[in-house]
């Protein structure tokens, strides 16, 4: 299970987006993801 874990984390890294970034969510817990490098709303963090 480890190893399968590790290959997504691997996987995930590799093809992680430079530009994607997260905005306050419409839901009160769930931040949003943004794909938009673009956009002009507010980032989290
Ligand atoms: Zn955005």
């Amino acid at each position: 299970m480890s190893k399968l874990i590790s290959a997504i984390k691997r996987t995930l890294g590799t093809h992680a987006e430079p530009h994607v970034h997260f905005h306050q969510g419409t839901h009160a817990h769930l931040p949003e993801v943004c794909h938009e490098h673009t956009c002009g709303r507010p980032r989290l963090g």
